[in-house]
């Protein structure tokens, strides 16, 4: 028994001195905490998650806020993560995606569900692995819903099949679990409507353009707050009416300056161009939607281009505030908005 006790406490020791070195690489507190939640043992009394009511609240975390699929910068690919009472729900899943969950703090294994707004890789090219890296982590033991257009369903399918030789291998040698059993994938095959009902959380979906494809922008009930999370969209006012009274309105947004130069870069036709134009919102139409949807917090993201630093953060605010009297909030990677 004595054995035991000082084995747990050595665990104990070298789990939280394994979280705290994670620190200095940004993790936060909560994950020590966690961690130490799955430690065996009994809890010291000044351990925070002895209290149930720790993880009480919501917060939407931006995990990477450049649109687009090309790598590198000071930004991220595309992704989100809504938590409510320590309850994770990612919405798109870009490349880095699962990377940004862990600087952020949160725990790949709090995943409830994940949201995908439309079928452009800089939304859901990391979607398979972030699944598969939850299961690597051991971390996958309750089934994780995935809620997206027609065509979630198969991508999922083809992940597995995709991945197949190694899920296999670590499944003998690891006795791990079979992994396509535990995500759910839903394709969401309605213009508008309710997708995913549970514990104080509601959401619902709502179809937008972005020509040549349509996007699915989301709306997330919490008993703190409500978020509004536009995806990818052209100018919409429709979308302001599904974003009406919202807390936070998380809007797609584009410098149109910026992408002239963007366009210089890539040797890019005015057809180019005017494809961007034409299916994504810009800056002073973003400003528009706000003040239409009477939101209380607009949330800036998928910045396009999201990679040139001449373009400053009072240059994107200044376009949209010639529409918006309301909080502004332009967006940064791992930056975390309270609900509440
Ligand atoms: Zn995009
Ligand atoms: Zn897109």
């Amino acid at each position: 028994m004595v054995f035991e006790s000082h084995k747990s406490t050595f665990n104990r020791r070298a789990l939280l001195q394994a979280a705290m070195t994670t620190a200095a690489g940004g993790i936060l507190a909560g994950s020590a905490s966690s961690l130490l939640a799955q430690a065996p043992g009994p809890k010291p009394a000044s351990n925070p998650t002895a209290n149930p009511t720790a993880n009480k609240g919501a917060k939407l975390v931006l995990l990477g806020t450049k649109g687009g699929p090309r790598v590198g910068g000071t930004r991220s690919n595309p992704a989100n993560a809504l938590v409510v009472d320590g309850k994770v729900y990612v919405i798109d899943a870009g490349m880095g995606v699962t990377a940004q969950i862990v600087k952020a703090g949160l725990n790949l294994g709090d995943i409830r569900a994940i949201f995908i707004s439309h079928m452009h890789s800089d939304h859901e090219l990391e979607f398979g692995n972030l699944v598969y890296n939850i299961w690597a982590a051991g971390a996958l033991r309750t089934p994780v819903d995935a809620y997206g257009p027609v065509g979630i369903e198969a991508m999922a399918a083809d992940f597995w099949r995709l991945n197949r030789m190694d899920i296999a291998t670590r499944m003998v040698d690891e006795g791990k679990v079979d992994p396509a059993t535990l995500l759910r994938a839903h394709d969401f095959a309605a213009k508008q409507g309710p997708v995913m009902a549970e514990g104080g959380v509601k959401v619902s979906a709502f179809t937008t353009p972005h020509p040549p494809i349509e996007n699915l922008a989301y709306r997330f009930e919490t008993p703190y707050g409500s978020v509004v999370y536009s995806g990818d969209t052209a100018y919409n006012p429709a979308l302001a009416d599904f974003a009406r009274d919202v807390d936070v309105l998380v809007h797609e947004v584009l410098y149109v300056p910026g992408v002239d130069r963007l366009v210089q870069r890539a040797n890019g036709t005015p057809a180019f161009r005017n494809h961007l134009i034409e299916s994504h919102t810009t800056a002073e139409q973003v400003g528009q939607i706000a003040t239409r949807a009477r939101a209380k917090k607009l949330v800036l993201s998928h910045f396009v281009p999201g990679d040139m630093d001449w373009i400053t953060d009072a240059m994107w605010r200044e376009e949209v505030a010639k529409h918006y009297k309301g909080e502004i909030v332009v967006g940064r990677d791992l930056m975390e908005i309270p609900l509440g």
